[in-house]
């Protein structure tokens, strides 16, 4: 056989979604799986959703729509983004995507050159340096220190005259981490006088706990949308629990947009715009499952913590927002991926290894499953690593003792 695109040779496909399949199987086994693994709210999503995907459905007119998104399913995103941003886009600075990672993945193609660079903040979103590649650029890696914050001199000194774009993701996946409102105007003060292109991914934006503040990027400058190098990613995967909808949009230059665009009428033609109609219903009237999607994380989140907090040894920074938490069992376990295997074998939990997003010795647990698994997962994860925790410990009915060491 020829041989396939060689640029998939650098291409990892989803560590998550690995796990996930281990985890099923386990289950399907019947083993009492807790799934730590996953990155989606477990709610149902908004009734209006229905009730206007349900309309579209009874015209029995379900065509094809602009490529770009229906017309008033931007008119949405434009009160959204004067709600939350300040800013009123013209209809022709958005564009409707499936869902943020395509967004995301439009966007990358239509900046990079080949041989581009893009600055990603470690540990990042799993996708971020495969899409760079995948656009034939350069991802280029800058840690953040130990509260998971990149700091500016880190980044004035990974920029070159090769950088096209930034990803900044705040609130953050994996890490919780918001980032402080000087970090976001000193990046964009940056990015605006070196013409490099900051894509802001505030798809966890709503998801956020007090006392962190979210601060959009558009405070930062005075430049309008079509003169400013600001790039928003936003979507409904996060905010209503509507991850299988699959719509996402980006806010940016008309330039940019349409280049975009002219990538997606060559690939999808456009988000399901039977979707975007349950978009549109979730966008109008989407609060109080929001509402109740907050309570019900930050118990979560809560809950969790105080949990780990008992394990000896895990350092824990408190997430400021999302449904993630990236706790450090460095001292406890270095090796991520062996952690995962162990808790996932012995205790049932399925996590996802910091390896995955480019730290070592970390975990990503996500608190999303129902309140008593949270409270459960943190006695098992304690049951496995914490030597000092009792030996024994029930798991779906049967009393298993720790035979191991660390
Ligand atoms: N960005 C980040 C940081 C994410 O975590 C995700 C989803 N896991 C996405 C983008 C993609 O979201 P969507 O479901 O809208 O494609």
């Amino acid at each position: 056989m020829r041989t396939l695109n060689n640029q998939l040779d650098l291409i990892q496909s989803s560590p998550t979604l690995d796990l996930n399949d281990k985890a099923r199987k386990l289950r399907e086994a019947g083993a009492d799986v807790i799934n730590l693994g996953v990155g989606e709210p477990l709610n149902n999503f908004p009734e209006n959703a229905l009730v206007f995907a349900q309309k579209k459905l009874e015209t029995r007119q379900v065509k094809y729509g602009p490529t770009g998104g229906n017309q008033n399913l931007k008119l949405a995103i434009q009160e959204y983004t004067q709600t939350h941003y300040g800013r009123i886009p013209g209809v022709m600075n958005i564009t409707v995507t499936v869902g943020a990672k395509q967004a995301l993945y439009n966007l990358l193609n239509a900046l990079l050159n080949p041989g581009e660079e893009v600055i990603l903040f470690t540990p990042y979103w799993v996708s971020y340096p495969e899409m760079v590649k995948l656009a034939r650029g350069i991802p280029v890696f800058v840690p953040t220190n130990d509260k998971f914050i990149p700091e500016m001199s880190f980044i004035l000194a990974a920029a070159t005259p090769n950088t096209k774009a930034i990803i900044l993701n705040s609130p953050n996946n994996p890490t919780g981490a918001v980032y402080p409102p000087e970090l976001v105007a000193a990046l964009v003060d940056f990015c605006e006088s070196r013409k490099i292109f900051l894509i802001m991914d505030d798809i966890y934006h709503q998801l956020l706990f007090e006392p962190a503040q979210w601060v959009p990027g558009y405070v930062f400058t005075s430049k309008p949308i079509d003169k400013s190098h600001l790039v928003i990613i936003n979507g409904i995967s996060k905010t209503y629990g509507m991850t299988g909808f699959r719509i996402g949009w980006t806010i940016g230059p008309e330039p940019v947009i349409r280049a975009m665009e002219k990538i997606q009428s060559h690939s999808t033609s456009g988000a399901s715009v039977l979707l975007q109609e349950a978009a549109l219903g979730a966008m109008q009237d989407g609060e109080q499952t929001l509402q109740e999607l907050q309570a019900f994380i930050k118990t979560n989140r809560d809950i969790l913590i105080a949990g780990l907090k008992k394990i000896k040894g895990l350092q824990i920074t408190e997430p400021g927002g999302t449904f993630y938490c990236f706790p450090n069992f460095k001292s406890i376990f270095p090796d991520s991926q062996a952690l995962a295997a162990l808790l996932l074998e012995k205790a049932y939990v399925a996590t996802v290894p910091g390896i995955a997003f480019g730290q070592e010795g970390y975990l990503r647990l996500s608190y999303t499953c129902s309140t008593e698994q949270i409270a459960e997962s943190a006695d098992r994860i304690r049951w496995a690593t914490d030597p000092e925790a009792p030996k024994e410990i029930i798991i779906g009915g049967k009393q298993i003792v720790r035979d191991w060491e660390r």
